[in-house]
């Protein structure tokens, strides 16, 4: 099989190969810097702009998680997947009016700021006949124009979007601003990762911590260091991105 790949494809999947290892590895050199288990931290690759060929070799490798954030594109590549292997999530921005085409095909939609987002995945869910799981997305460094809730938002969503029928709420998701430092950074993972606990020790029905999604290519071991327990990296695994 491997022989009638171009060499393009062929270098592509050796670095891809050679990433995986050296991340898998940082992970679980973090994981234990932090008193967890590698296996305690979900590795989800963000595969943006990659062909479904590269993302299977990832799978192959042992990947076990994939996020897209553009529902076109999720769609466009859908069926190439390799899902018996690998679970598929959306990462991105959703908009209302597109929620009804991914639902049932994704695992869990990490990218949640709204009720009227959240309604439309529980109306969409009851429809289908599936229950979807959800992480709320924090706007951890209060930027403007950016998604996700703020902190003083985030308990009277939790607490709305968990009477809502098939959905479950399994954790928080952020994307921290972009910072000069990694002090700075870090200051911003351990803020989510207090946000998370504090949470963690309410009771709400159909909400469970399960998950906090925080830390990308450059900084996922600072995540880890801070409290994640799953991390999205793309550039880090499959190399810069070309858009087409
Ligand atoms: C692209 C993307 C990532 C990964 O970014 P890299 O810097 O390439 O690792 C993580 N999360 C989201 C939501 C993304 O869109």
């Amino acid at each position: 099989m491997t022989e009638k790949l171009s060499p393009e494809i062929r270098d592509i999947f050796y670095s891809v190969e050679k990433n995986y290892n050296e991340i898998t590895e940082n992970i679980a050199a973090a994981a234990i810097k932090s008193g967890r288990c590698p296996e305690d931290i979900t590795f989800l690759a963000a595969t943006k702009t990659v062909e479904p060929i590269v993302i299977n070799h990832a799978v192959s490798l042992g990947l076990r998680y994939i996020g897209e954030n553009k529902v076109q594109e999720l769609l466009s590549k859908y069926d190439e997947y390799d899902l018996a292997n690998c679970q598929l999530q959306f990462i991105g921005h959703l908009q209302t009016n597109k929620v009804r085409q991914i639902i049932g095909k994704v695992s869990m939609i990490q990218s949640v700021d709204s009720l009227k987002l959240a309604s439309e995945i529980s109306k969409q869910s009851v429809k289908n006949g599936v229950d979807t799981d959800i992480l709320i997305e924090v706007n951890i460094g209060r930027e403007e124009n950016k998604s996700g809730v703020l902190e003083e938002e985030l308990f009277e969503l939790l607490e709305k979007t968990s009477k809502l029928e098939n959905i479950k709420v399994r954790g928080l998701m952020t994307i921290p601003p972009i910072c000069g430092s990694k002090t700075e950074n870090y200051k911003y993972f351990d803020k989510m990762n207090k946000l998370f606990i504090d949470i963690s020790a309410k009771t709400l029905d159909n909400v469970s911590m399960d998950f906090l999604s925080m830390g990308m290519s450059d900084d996922y071991q600072e995540a880890i260091l801070a409290g994640a327990n799953m991390v999205r990296v793309g550039s880090g695994l499959f190399g810069a991105r070309i858009y087409r």
